[in-house]
């Protein structure tokens, strides 16, 4: 295979970036835009030894799972990855995908996964599911006010104030922007020269209170005529919030620390079910709402509390998960390592009357052990008891000192929520070694039109199954292995 070689080919898997993955006699080719079951014909652009990279000229024979796609832009954004690909193929890769690296990685039986693993959880409308935006602005070649999206990969921005994840009254938001900054000479921030004031607009929409923040960051601390955008902006149903962000530096970084309130307050408020969060410009907040209720009720259903449990959140963030159980136990302890996390936390907790969570900063791996061993040295060498530990760890997973000590603790129950299955199958493989087995799993899809997936699973102590768990797997999951097989 050779730079500039033109190829046909059939694509078979999808890569951790969204791209179609093919093989030619062995080698192994990553074309961009190509869609699982498609038959393409691709010019090669990078050749390797063992594989290379092709650019999709046309589809000679298109896969069954392809659509059109919803959003004119999708292939040049760098926000969707598989927007051309049906709902429900999308459903059905990231379930077979979870499933291949539970046994491929987990050493799991698909005979057991399919006793344990309950269908995908998937979204009734898998678009404008996004609460945040973040629009960089600029200026075109003719010198207009520019908005939209950066291409894939660049800084080159791509027009478009009607993005297909975002909610619809983000155009409205961004075209009275664009509008105030022509009318009264407020210039757009240039990365090359590092002049112009507006760099980005920062949206936040509360999907239960619908209430609206916009942010402006700027390259300053003064935006002028301030008042015509606020004129503008405080006429659209739902505004609450107008602030400014300051950010002077030359970095890829949105979001400066200095805030400042233009118009009304400086934060909006939002409930993921009963639980009330109040949302500033820097706060983290899960950005789907919906599926982030259906994983927090799917994890507490998991947990199966009475209100008796001592339970422990680990990788707390801003308390989400902890304040959600802590509503159906005696007591959570969170732990999370950003300390800015820690202080949502606590006044989230506050804001919710919430009294029986106690959040701790630091690294799971340092606090749950020291705690572990510090308790059996002040208790007369009695063990420290958990009935549940909740881990919700970033892609690399748990470390195993931290694995370890869960063990050591013996609880009830283990509740697993990953956003890396490959890491998620490693660990459970340890925990599967040391005593515990997995009850029940199941995926959820909190990032439709990407290729992420989340899981969420059950472990308990060997021997202690409940007969009525047991669920068969969907159909539609192993669906997609079709197109492998017939090759
Ligand atoms: N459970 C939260 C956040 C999960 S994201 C929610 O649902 O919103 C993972 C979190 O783990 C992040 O907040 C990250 O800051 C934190 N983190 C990363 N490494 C950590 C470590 N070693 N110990 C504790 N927390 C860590």
């Amino acid at each position: 295979m050779k730079k500039n070689e033109k190829i046909r080919i059939t694509i078979e898997d999808i890569g951790v970036n969204g791209e179609g993955i093919g093989k030619i006699d062995g080698y192994t080719l990553f074309v961009k835009d190509a869609l699982i079951g498609d038959t393409v014909e691709a010019i090669i652009t990078k050749a390797k030894k063992n594989y290379g990279y092709a650019k999709m000229l046309n589809i000679i024979e298109p896969s069954p799972y392809r659509v059109p796609a919803e959003c004119p832009v999708a292939r040049q954004c760098g926000g969707c990855q598989i927007q051309e690909l049906s709902y429900e193929a999308q459903l059905s890769f990231k379930a077979k995908k979870v499933y291949d690296n539970l046994v491929r990685i987990g050493g799991f039986a698909p005979d057991f996964l399919d006793t344990v693993m309950e269908p995908i959880c998937g979204m009734e409308e898998p678009f404008h599911y996004r609460n945040k935006a973040q629009f960089p602005i600029g200026t075109d070649k003719n010198g207009n006010i520019v908005t939209g999206f950066y291409a894939g990969r660049t800084h080159q921005i791509i027009p478009n104030t009607e993005c297909a994840l975002g909610v619809e009254v983000n155009r409205d938001i961004l075209q009275s922007i664009v509008d105030f900054m022509n009318e009264n000479g407020v210039s757009a921030y240039d990365e090359t020269t590092q002049k112009g004031l507006v760099r980005h607009v920062l949206i936040r929409y509360g999907f239960q209170t619908r209430e609206i923040m916009v942010c402006l960051v700027m390259n300053g601390k003064k935006l002028p005529k301030s008042e015509k955008l606020v004129e503008k902006l405080s006429l659209i149903p739902g505004m609450t919030s107008v602030t400014y962000s300051v950010n002077q530096e030359n970095t890829n970084v949105i979001m400066g620390n200095e805030i400042g309130i233009l118009w009304g307050q400086g934060y909006i408020t939002d409930y993921i079910g009963e639980i009330k969060y109040r949302i500033s410009p820097l706060s983290f907040f899960q950005v789907n709402p919906v599926q982030t209720e259906k994983l927090y009720r799917l994890a507490l259903e998991y947990a199966d509390l009475t209100g008796r449990e001592t339970v422990w959140d680990l990788y707390c963030g801003i308390g989400t998960i902890s304040l959600f159980l802590a509503q159906k136990a005696k007591n959570v302890y969170g732990v999370e390592i950003v300390p800015q996390a820690i202080e949502d936390a606590r006044s989230n907790a506050l804001l919710n009357g919430i009294s029986n969570a106690e959040f701790f900063v630091g690294k799971a791996e340092e606090v749950l052990p020291a705690y572990y061993e510090n308790y059996a040295k002040t208790h007369g060498g009695e063990k420290a008891y958990a009935d549940v530990i909740v881990v919700d760890p970033p892609r690399k997973g748990c470390d195993e000192t931290l694995l370890r000590t869960m063990v050591e603790m013996q609880p009830e129950r283990i509740v697993y929520v990953s956003c890396d299955s490959a890491t998620l199958a490693r660990d459970l493989k340890y925990l599967c070694e040391n005593g515990y087995e997995v009850k029940r799993a199941r995926a959820l899809d909190q990032f439709p039109m990407t290729v992420h997936c989340e899981t969420v699973c059950l472990l308990g102590k060997v021997g202690n199954r409940k007969p009525d768990t047991r669920v068969k797997i969907s159909v539609e999951t192993k669906e997609l292995k079709i197109v492998k097989e017939e090759k």
